[in-house]
């Protein structure tokens, strides 16, 4: 058997194409939704991280507003210049890069965020939200995983779904996402027992784990659905060739870079899985995505308009 690959880039230029003709009633209208993005310091991933949310802005023709405060910026600082974003009305959506310096209290920041302005729904109001089932703004990457689910036509209703990663911003908004569109939901971690057994009841099996390869076909009952949410990094030539050993394109590809990205899938699930997202192309495009489409969610509903969100969750 061979996988169906879910194509993640599909899927997004399906959804930009939406968001477009959203943006431009809107624009029609005088409203062009804003989102800040707070860079602090010069982390080389986060840099490009948020380049990429900012180039989408352009694309869609959103505002975007580019923040870059010194790695040597305090807590309080840090705590000032949300303040003022809270406060702008040309701003609808804030987003802080992630990882902050060590001496910056990042819970203390995304909780200061105006919980109407949380487009990564971090706040502690919008993860209440969606543990209620009303939810407004929901964590990008996992409500990216329901869109691919939904128009993909996978079944999610009475389906097994087993969610690997209990982490905040994946594996937990990603259980309950799946759990109000009915399916009966198992979350692992690093402590669940007889992993392999669990996760070989899924009909719809979502990874987030940040651990390279780790779901090998053990894992995976014959015609499931795998989502592999996770993108790591191998700079190790033998386990490159170990983890891509049927994929010689990877290996070829490895030698010219010194690197390849992998999931937390292992490459050789395609044989036995029903569905599947690739790393790279699956669900990292989805996030991107739905942070754009939170930002315009955001600009609607703080001009006290309902906005559609289809995450599988009732709004
Ligand atoms: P995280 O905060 O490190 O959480 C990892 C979770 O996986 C934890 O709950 C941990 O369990 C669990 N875990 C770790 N090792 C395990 C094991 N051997 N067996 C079972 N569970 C295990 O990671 P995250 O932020 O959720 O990210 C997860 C992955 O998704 C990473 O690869 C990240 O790069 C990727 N990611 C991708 C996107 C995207 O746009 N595609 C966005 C966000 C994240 P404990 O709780 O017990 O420690």
């Amino acid at each position: 058997m061979t996988a169906r690959i879910l194509d993640g880039k599909a899927i997004r230029d399906e959804i930009y194409g939406e968001l477009k003709s959203d943006i431009d009633a809107l624009a029609g209208r005088g409203i062009r939704p804003g989102l800040a993005a707070v860079l602090v310091g010069d982390n080389p991933a986060s840099k490009l991280y948020v380049n990429s949310k900012i180039a989408a802005c352009a694309k869609l023709g959103l505002g975007s507003f580019l923040l870059t405060p010194p790695a040597t910026i305090t807590t309080e600082e840090l705590l000032e210049v949300i303040d003022g974003l809270n406060r702008r009305d040309d701003v609808d959506g804030i987003l802080v890069q992630m990882p902050l310096p060590k001496q910056v209290d990042a819970k203390r920041i995304l909780d200061a965020i105006d919980p109407a302005k949380d487009v990564d729904g971090f706040h502690p109001v919008n993860v209440g939200r969606l543990v209620a089932g009303r939810p407004n703004l929901v964590a990008c990457t996992p409500a990216g995983v329901m869109e691919i689910l939904r128009r993909s036509g996978i079944e999610i209703e009475g389906a097994n779904a087993v969610v690997m990663g209990r982490s905040d911003i994946v594996g937990k908004p990603m259980a309950l996402l799946l759990l109000h569109a009915n399916a009966t939901v198992t979350i692992c971690h690093s402590k669940t027992r007889a992993l392999a057994e669990i996760t070989r009841r899924a009909d719809i099996l979502v990874a987030a784990m940040g651990r390279a390869a780790m779901v090998t076909k053990e894992y995976v009952r014959p015609g499931a659905t795998v989502i592999d949410v996770g993108q790591n990094v191998i700079t190790d030539a033998s386990e490159a060739e170990r983890v891509f050993a049927n994929f010689p394109e990877k290996i070829e590809s490895f030698h010219k870079k010194r690197s390849v990205l992998v999931g937390d899938v292992h490459p050789d699930v395609v044989e036995v899985a029903g569905a599947f997202t690739p790393v790279p192309g699956g669900v990292g495009p989805l996030t991107i995505a739905m942070l754009m489409s939170n930002t315009v969610r955001a600009a609607r509903m703080r001009r006290g308009e309902r906005a559609a969100q289809a995450t599988g969750a009732k709004p």
